[in-house]
């Protein structure tokens, strides 16, 4: 028996959307390692998180290139972001394209079950 409280979900919606316009602020302030350009929060895409991990895409808006980017929320703290992808992993991603929902709703169920390794995560995507 699953009993639904409309007003706890609404809640949870509430602080994701404010987790997810801080986020797409705080990746605002970061810079793109080719060009130096800052990001631009219209071209930051939530792909999904788990609890404090988060998942995001973004592009460059001068040099258009791509980044993908996980980013820790911590309580007290700034987020950690952790961009450092190889260029195989960014060669790979740029071929992914703009997910669709049911993409990110897969997204979403898997990151559930996410077991933290971020690699394997992205193989098993293209796979
Ligand atoms: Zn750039």
């Amino acid at each position: 028996m699953i009993s639904v409280n409309p007003k706890l979900d609404l809640t949870v919606l509430k602080v994701e959307l404010v987790e997810e316009n801080f986020i797409k602020r705080l990746m605002a302030s970061v810079k793109c390692s080719v060009c130096e350009q800052h990001y631009e929060p219209d071209n930051i895409s939530v792909l999904g998180h788990q609890d404090k991990l988060w998942f995001l895409r973004t592009s460059c808006s001068a040099c258009h290139t791509q980044y993908l980017v996980a980013a820790i929320i911590k309580e007290d703290k700034m987020p950690e972001l952790v961009s450092d992808l190889t260029e195989a992993e960014l060669d790979r991603f740029q071929n992914v394209g703009v997910p669709t929902a049911d993409e990110m709703l897969d997204m979403h169920t898997y990151l559930k079950d996410f077991n933290g390794n971020f690699a394997q995560l992205f193989d098993q995507r293209q796979a």
